[in-house]
């Protein structure tokens, strides 16, 4: 998990370097927001550290509220409309990466289903994979469910 990944969007306008450092295990998010804004079924997600992240191109920036009231910018790339990652106004320093941007996204299963209660009924979900009807609420229960031991 700690190698040098490179990702981008789909049309190459925007690249970036993901350095080895603190992560957290990637995860598939259900939710109701999560499948409108992809306009797919779950997003997929990873927690790095913004400062790993070394993007180049230009990026387009887009901002939502969410139902907790914390502020996310999305960056993506203005040509194409890849979503690259998102940054929430509670969590300084880390950036939410999206998975499929990455170029080896297949290393990089979901370590967990959240908001399961919401996943699209024709999704059949794999038994081994812990799946959550909601959320994890604290910091510890994040760590607890997706660090890298
Ligand atoms: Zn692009
Ligand atoms: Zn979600």
């Amino acid at each position: 998990m700690s190698e040098i990944e490179q990702g981008g969007c789909a049309c190459g306008a925007v690249r970036y370097t993901l350095k080895p450092g603190y992560r957290l295990k990637p995860y598939a998010c259900h939710c109701s927001d999560c499948q409108k804004r992809t306009g797919t079924a779950f997003s997929h997600h990873m927690l790095v550290m913004r400062a790993d992240l070394e993007l180049t191109g230009e990026l387009d920036r887009g901002r939502m509220t969410q139902p907790s009231g914390a502020i996310s910018t999305i960056s993506g790339c203005p040509q194409c409309k890849s979503r690259i990652m998102a940054e929430n106004s509670t969590r300084a320093g880390t950036a939410s990466l999206r998975v499929g941007t990455l170029d080896r996204a297949g290393r990089f299963p979901p370590a967990a289903h959240l908001w399961v209660k919401s996943k699209q009924p024709w999704l059949v979900l794999p038994d081994e994979v812990p799946q959550l009807d909601e959320q994890p609420r604290a910091q510890e229960d994040w760590i607890e469910l997706l660090g890298i031991k």
